[in-house]
């Protein structure tokens, strides 16, 4: 079982999700007074320092935290990770100023999303075409971005541009002239996250919105944004796998059949035996991925690959053995199980793909073995 920390956080959220995520899933909405509760408690971050108004948690309580919310709702858990991406973003390229200003806000109720991927660059986040230029003494950005998660809720967007010959992260209010937001229509899973398309026309961007000033290289601004991503999402994974073993043992002690509770049968027992290790093998390799973190280890950006991805797919295929264990009772809209069994196939494609993270794995095994 998971330990229990952040108590208080953890009860502040369960008694304002109650049991309202099979509704949100099903309206493709989450309340927006909901995430900026959650925001201006710094939960939505809970990484940010105390000094920036932060809870100033280490990387494996958050995972914990993450994983509860993930247990309950994988949309909201998305908008945790957008939001936890965007400042620890900020955090490593902000100067003080932008540090000081950007995380004051998004722990005090502001809402952000992240937007790399491009009509043209998807898993090629080196193709990508959304650029700043200076003009006088504004930039101008230009480009369009897809499935940006949370864009549908959120007051900033924090994206990442080519500038010149390098790149750089830009914080850009939602209510900027030029900025124009399209919400992906029915999307498979996840469905309440505020998935959207975002098109940039002209956006004149004052200096202080580039962070650090920009001239950061691609790669280093993509892996850094995508590890805290990685091990976010892993930790929600885990989370979908918690409320697949409570779903599925509940339902296989409960229901009857040929005389005995499924659980007595030896084929529904094995379904229960998989789901048991899938839960602890990726809270291992989670945790494992936060130490690295919290230590910053020279590993943690693979241990964050490798978390991903054994969590992803253990999910994937963990929430298709709960609709399983629980048949025709977890087959239809609004059943926690069949909510998982969607929402976690898109765990297999975000932040790298299972075959990007595959690519990644067996290029550290080749420099490594
Ligand atoms: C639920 C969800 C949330 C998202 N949230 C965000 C967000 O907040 N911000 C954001 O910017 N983007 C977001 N995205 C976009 C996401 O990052 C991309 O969908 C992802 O990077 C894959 O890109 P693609 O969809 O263009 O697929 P493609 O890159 O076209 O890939 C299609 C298939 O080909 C495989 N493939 C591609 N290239 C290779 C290769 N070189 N070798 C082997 N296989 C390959 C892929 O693994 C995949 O199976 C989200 C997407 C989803 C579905």
């Amino acid at each position: 079982m998971a330990p229990e920390n952040l108590a208080d956080e953890r009860a502040f959220i369960g008694e304002l999700v109650g049991d309202r995520p099979a509704e949100w899933d099903v309206a493709g909405e989450l309340p927006v007074d909901l995430l900026r509760k959650m925001g201006a408690k710094g939960m939505l971050c809970a990484e940010v320092p105390q000094a920036y108004g932060g809870v100033g948690v280490g990387s494996r309580e958050n995972g914990e935290l993450t994983a509860y919310v993930g247990s309950l709702c994988s949309s909201l858990r998305s908008i945790m990770t957008s939001q936890g991406i965007a400042a620890s973003t900020i955090q490593r390229f902000g100067d003080r100023e932008q540090r000081k200003r950007y995380l004051a806000e998004l722990t005090g109720g502001k809402l952000a999303a992240v937007a790399f991927s491009e009509p043209e660059a998807g898993s090629d986040l080196a193709a990508m075409q959304t650029r700043i230029r200076p003009d006088g003494d504004e930039f101008v950005l230009d480009g369009e971005k897809k499935w940006v998660t949370g864009a549908r809720y959120a007051d900033l967007l924090l994206v990442l541009v080519r500038h010149g010959d390098d790149a750089a992260a830009v914080v850009v209010p939602t209510d900027t002239p030029g900025v124009h937001i399209e919400p992906v229509a029915d999307p498979l899973g996840c469905r309440a996250a505020g998935h959207s398309q975002v098109r940039f026309d002209q956006v004149r961007l004052p200096v202080p919105r580039v962070l650090g000033g920009g001239g950061q290289s691609l790669s280093l601004l993509f892996t850094t944004a995508l590890s805290y991503g990685r091990m976010s999402v892993a930790w929600g994974c885990v989370g979908i796998l918690r409320a697949c073993l409570s779903a599925a043992t509940g339902h296989a002690k409960r229901r009857v059949q040929s005389g005995k509770p499924l659980a007595e049968h030896q084929l529904v027992a094995g379904h229960l035996a998989d789901l048991l290790v899938a839960e602890r093998t990726s809270a291992q390799a989670c945790e494992a991925a936060s130490r690295s973190w919290e230590s910053a280890s020279p590993d943690m950006i693979v241990a964050a690959v490798l978390a991903k991805h054994v969590s992803a797919g253990h999910a994937a295929r963990g929430a298709a053995t709960a609709v399983q264990v629980l048949g025709s009772a977890g087959s239809q809209d609004g059943h926690a199980v069949a909510r998982a069994y969607r929402d976690a196939k898109l765990m297999e494609i975000i932040e790298g793909s299972n075959e990007i993270c595959r690519l990644i794995l067996s290029q550290h095994a080749l420099e490594s073995f």
